[in-house]
């Protein structure tokens, strides 16, 4: 098993559900395969755009909460980093939260995806927490 064999598998089970959600978030989608990450749709638990690493590690990109059905204005953009996709995590990083004021140079709610490649791909590069967790 590997990233691509299991973002494989997870596409190949998608329903009507994820279909939507991979049609309203394609953008978002785009940008963590940019990242090189392995992304998909997930439902449970609300709705998120989830990429895999080479490691097996997930990022998560929701927003306030789980992402919603339509493309409303979102208030930013919050990605987070953990070992599995499971409801409690041992770890979770906060890789970039858009809806916080701090981000550099950019305002408060920003949507710019570029913002969202460039923070993962740093982040994946250098967790701490990655390089001890689980390889395939
Ligand atoms: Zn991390």
């Amino acid at each position: 098993m590997n990233a691509v064999t299991a973002v494989a598998a997870l596409r190949a089970a998608y329903g009507p559900d994820e279909e939507q959600g991979a049609a309203v978030y394609g953008d978002v989608l785009d940008a963590l395969a940019a990242a090189d990450l392995h992304p998909y749709i997930e439902t449970r638990g609300g709705l998120a755009v989830c990429a895999l690493a080479e490691d097996g590690t997930v990022v998560v990109v929701a927003s306030n909460g789980a992402l919603p059905w339509s493309r409303s204005p979102l208030p930013g953009w919050h990605v987070s980093h953990v070992p599995e996709d499971e409801v409690r995590p041992p770890w979770r990083c906060l890789v970039l939260d858009t809806l916080l004021a701090d981000v550099c140079c950019e305002p408060p709610g920003t949507l710019d995806l570029t913002l969202v490649t460039e923070a993962v791909r740093a982040h994946v590069a250098c967790c701490p927490y990655a390089q001890r967790a689980r390889t395939w």
